[in-house]
């Protein structure tokens, strides 16, 4: 998608990519907001070279919570997921690149902490399935469906990081 002239100067993006760019929705859960992990979190997906275009700190309602985790709510830890979820501020985040979703997830490491692998994000810093600090669209329709649900209209972002050449030919 990026057109090189013969001095030099990369042009990215002005022919339509033929690959798919998808959004993802992250979040950092209360206790990855309480135990100083916002920044370390951010900064995996902005060394990895996706792009942020929403970002905000705040207290979800249970009503938010229960929409977000509506397939879980036969589960019998649905009422404590609920609990945890609410308990203090959240990160919300979107992000975009192409085939972020199943990078992310990768990146966030398995459900349980004790499974993820060292290096990911979940097996770095956590313990417990109850408390695995964040969350990661598991499909591009679902990160659509989760982008809409936690951002308000204007609230993303459209733009174009300077280091973008760099990072896709
Ligand atoms: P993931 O977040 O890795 O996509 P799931 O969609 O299966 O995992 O579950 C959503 C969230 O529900 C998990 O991240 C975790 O916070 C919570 N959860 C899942 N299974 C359990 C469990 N057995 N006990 C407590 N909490 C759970």
């Amino acid at each position: 998608a990026t057109t090189k002239l013969g001095n030099g100067i990369f042009l990215p993006h002005l022919i339509a990519s033929l690959e798919q760019v998808d959004q993802t929705y992250i979040m950092v859960k209360p206790d990855g907001v309480q135990r100083g992990l916002v920044g370390e979190i951010i900064s995996r997906f902005e060394k990895k070279g996706f792009k942020l275009t929403g970002l905000k700190l705040f207290h979800c309602s249970k009503e938010l919570a229960e929409e977000h985790y509506k397939d879980l709510n036969q589960k019998s830890f649905f009422p404590k997921l609920i609990d945890y979820i609410t308990s203090g501020p959240v990160v919300s985040m979107a992000w975009e690149g192409v085939g972020v979703v199943a990078s992310a997830r990768k990146l966030i490491g398995a459900t349980d902490p004790l499974q993820a692998e060292p290096g990911t994000i979940r097996g770095d810093f956590a313990v417990q399935t109850g408390r695995n600090i964040i969350h990661g669209s598991d499909s591009p329709e679902n990160g659509k469906r989760e982008i809409a649900l936690w951002f308000k209209e204007g609230e993303l972002c459209e733009w174009t990081p300077i280091q973008q050449p760099w990072l896709r030919e």
